[in-house]
């Protein structure tokens, strides 16, 4: 894969907070001189080091910087200085799909099928590219001022081929193979795209705790309770996912995402218009100007800094 391209932070003018992760913020920015609006991850350098994430880190840059989907987020480059990483994405303006799920309740399932269809093609080609994502939820799914998904945030995506062993997700969505610590693959993306039609068409998670070893009990007893009015095409689509035994998982069986893809539930999705976003959009969100962003929350803007890292002490600087 090819590494990042280097960008000169002095060339942005950096806005509000969008939204916050593990290391730090991401920021509205706009490309000095052009009308182009980007956003910016910050990303605070000791903390990055303090967490033993720096290998992910980079994971996630180069990963994201050699990918190139309709419903993944772009990244054009990153930037540096002695305290933080900053990484040029793409701005997509209408909020997560979080923020429009929990303003909903919960979506009407055709709707839901629209998203899911989307996340089933980013996963085909992720998967293509023996990229596992590992964390699905509905706080990464961004919706874009067209009302299609990009998905952003590959702080835990990796090239494998075959298994690996780290823990990470988010409790909802973690996979059994994950928590049993078996060694994981491709099949855990599915699992939480199981999770992710759940919780659209019910509007809360299948395994759902105050406490997360109370969260994890239940999906290692793998009992999925449905709601009433849950519908039933997307109810099988889901009993085929939301499997411990990967030999039966949808997704991981011979004909791969196909067998996801030919479900009754997407009986109305048109693949090839879907990838090439010609079909119609349940929500489209409002976006007044490119530089909008009243479809995200509102977040403090004291941050503490970050120390400066000693160029000996800096693993970032000969990237
Ligand atoms: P992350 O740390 O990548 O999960 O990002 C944290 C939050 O920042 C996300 O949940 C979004 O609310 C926001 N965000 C991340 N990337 C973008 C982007 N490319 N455009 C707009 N908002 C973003």
């Amino acid at each position: 894969m090819e590494k990042a391209k280097k960008m000169k932070l002095s060339d942005y003018e950096i806005f509000q907070t969008l939204g916050t992760g593990s290391f730090g913020r991401v920021k509205l920015a706009k490309k000095k001189n052009t009308t182009q609006y980007v956003a910016l991850k910050v990303l605070k350098k000791a903390e990055i080091i303090r967490l033993k994430q720096v290998d992910h880190i980079i994971n996630e840059n180069t990963i994201l910087s050699n990918l190139n989907h309709p419903f993944i987020v772009k990244m054009d480059g990153f930037c540096q200085d002695s305290r933080y990483l900053y990484l040029v994405l793409e701005f997509v303006s209408g909020g997560e799909l979080f923020t429009y799920l929990r303003s909903v309740g919960r979506l009407e399932t055709n709707h839901a099928c629209f998203y899911a269809a989307q996340v089933t093609l980013m996963f085909e080609y992720l998967h293509t590219k023996n990229i596992i994502y590992r964390d699905l939820k509905p706080e990464n799914l961004l919706i874009a001022d067209d009302g299609y998904l990009k998905l952003t945030d590959f702080g835990f995506a990796k090239v494998v081929e075959g298994r690996t062993y780290t823990l990470c997700g988010t409790p909802e969505y973690l996979a059994p193979e994950i928590l049993l610590n078996k060694g994981h693959g491709k099949a855990v993306d599915w699992w939480t795209l199981g999770i992710l039609i759940y919780e659209m068409n019910a509007g809360i998670d299948p395994f759902t705790d105050e406490d997360p070893m109370a969260i994890y009990q239940k999906i290692l007893k793998g009992k999925v309770k449905f709601p009433r009015n849950f519908d039933k095409n997307a109810k099988s689509l889901v009993k085929h996912l939301l499997v411990a035994d990967l030999s039966k998982r949808y997704g991981n069986l011979k004909n791969g995402a196909n067998d996801i893809k030919n479900h009754r539930w997407f009986s109305s999705i048109d693949w090839a218009q879907l990838l090439s976003k010609k079909l119609p959009v349940p929500y489209k969100p409002v976006v007044k100007a490119p530089n909008d962003t009243s479809n995200f929350s509102s977040y403090p803007e004291s941050d503490t800094h970050s120390p400066a890292l000693k160029p000996a002490d800096d693993p970032f600087l000969d990237w």
